[in-house]
């Protein structure tokens, strides 16, 4: 079987459209393994629920997610990212809000764990060092972990036997056979990339030959900014996406 591993899709209508063409180009998926953060920042939250709910998918809760449908505050929110919920919020209708609320914190899949964030602190612990990597080893019970959040695409591997973690850039093609390896793996971000890549990130999981792909899909950015300067969300939140960053 093959899923998808969407994180962060941050209400980019196009960025969203252009890795479901890609992925379907490729096979498809059996369904899809979203990360959270399906709104917040981007002008197309309703768009990017619906096309998402149209697919066999599930998704857990992330911060942005939480934060449009008032279950959590914004006090942690930049000044730009408080303005997005706010405006993602007044457009939200009621069976979008009763969607975003009832996303779970985290779920599991076969072999893997997904959460938002990480999994000690589901909704915002960003896991963008071995010391945090290393930690939430601990705190999920199967073999690997996906995470989003972070929105850079990474792999952090722990060696059982000598309790070592390392981390790489999450490659093109990525094997969980390795004997006595766990894995937390970030896809990147769909809707908001932000490692000097401005293409949609997402990953493949098959679980028959036991491995992850990666892929980078361009998408139309200036359409997406379009979108955001008639909205009137922060500009520097629509500059952000030409940079990857
Ligand atoms: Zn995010």
């Amino acid at each position: 079987m093959r899923y998808a591993i969407l994180g962060d899709i941050h209400s980019n209508l196009e960025a969203l459209q252009a890795v479901l063409a890609d992925l379907d180009g490729r096979g498809g998926a059996t369904e899809l393994w979203c990360l959270g953060d399906v709104v917040g920042y981007g002008p197309e939250p309703r768009r990017c629920i619906e096309l998402l709910r149209q697919r066999p998918h599930c998704c857990v809760a992330g911060n942005h997610d939480w934060a449009a449908v008032g279950k959590i505050d914004t006090w942690d929110f930049n000044e730009a990212a408080a303005a997005a919920a706010e405006w993602t919020a007044a457009q939200l209708q009621p069976p979008d809000i009763e969607y975003l609320k009832a996303l779970p914190l985290q779920l599991q899949r076969g072999s893997f764990t997904l959460v938002h964030g990480s999994p000690r602190q589901p909704l915002w612990e960003y896991i963008m060092s071995l010391a945090v990597a290393r930690d939430n080893f601990s705190h999920f019970e199967t073999a690997h972990c996906l995470v989003g959040h972070s929105h850079a695409p990474v792999a952090y591997r722990y060696y059982v036997h000598t309790r070592v973690c390392d981390h790489i850039e999450l490659p093109a093609k990525l094997s969980l056979k390795e004997e006595g390896v766990r894995l937390i793996l970030n896809p990147g971000g769909v809707g908001q990339p932000r490692d000097g890549d401005p293409r949609a990130s997402y990953a493949i999981l098959d679980d028959e030959d036991a491995t992850v792909h990666h892929y980078r899909v361009p998408y139309d950015v200036a359409a997406t900014q379009h979108k955001m300067r008639e909205a009137a969300l922060p500009e520097r939140l629509a500059m952000r996406l030409a940079y990857g960053f």
